[in-house]
Order: structure tokens, then sequence, then C-alpha cells
């Protein structure tokens, strides 16, 4: 498929900011990019402890910053990759912003393609 190998990379760019999130105490391990027109606008970490926020999460970090960095609330022609399945809280505003989370896709078609290897 053509869409897994760069899929697969923001993924690990995802994961990658999880690790510096721990690295420099921010927060717990989680990560989350942005991506517009193919390139990363936004790269966020869990910010929980750092912020004294516990609705700092990555995925809720990543929209506020893609938001405010495109000064505007509708993220439609976005997509955010997250380095785990989003909480309900990040999936509501991932939901209101309007993006695509290609995670969700992702882990279906992997769990479609074991569960099929499997039988
Ligand atoms: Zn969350």
């Amino acid at each position: 498929m053509s869409w897994f190998l760069p899929t697969f990379q923001l993924i690990r760019k995802a994961v990658e900011e999880a690790y510096e999130g721990v690295r420099c105490g921010d927060g717990g391990p989680f990560g989350a990019v942005v991506v517009k027109d193919d390139q990363i606008i936004v790269r966020c970490h869990n910010m929980v402890l750092k912020n004294m926020d516990p609705t700092a999460h990555a995925e809720v970090t990543a929209v506020r910053e893609a938001c405010k960095k495109l000064e505007r609330y509708d993220l439609s022609d976005c997509e955010i990759y997250a380095s785990c399945e989003p909480c309900p809280m990040c999936f509501g505003a991932i939901h209101l912003s309007k993006m695509k989370c290609l995670n969700d896709f992702l882990h279906r078609d992997w769990y479609m393609e074991h569960k099929q290897r499997q039988h």
C-alpha cells in the first residue's frame, strides 16, 4: 500500500516526540504530529506535568498549536498522527477540529492483516 510507509514514518515521528517529552520531563510518553500538504506543521508531546494541566495531552496540545499556527479552528485539511490511539478527550478534540486521524485506520489494518494470518 502506497500510504503505509509515509504513515509509518509519521507515527514514528510522533513516537520520537513522545520520547522527547519524557526526556525533558514535560509529561507522559505520548506524542503527536499534525500534517498539512504532506508537511509536518506541528510536533507536540504530552505537557501535563510542565503545564500542570490534565488536559495537555499530546493530541490536544497539537490541535491547539496547529490552530494557533494556521490562525483558524477548522483543521479539516490536516491530518494528525499520534504515538498511540487517542483517548476519548483527544478523540473529541480531533473530531471538533475536523482533522483526519489515521491511527485508527492503521490499527484496524494491522489487526485485520494479523487476524487473517492466524486463520
Ligand atoms: Zn488524550
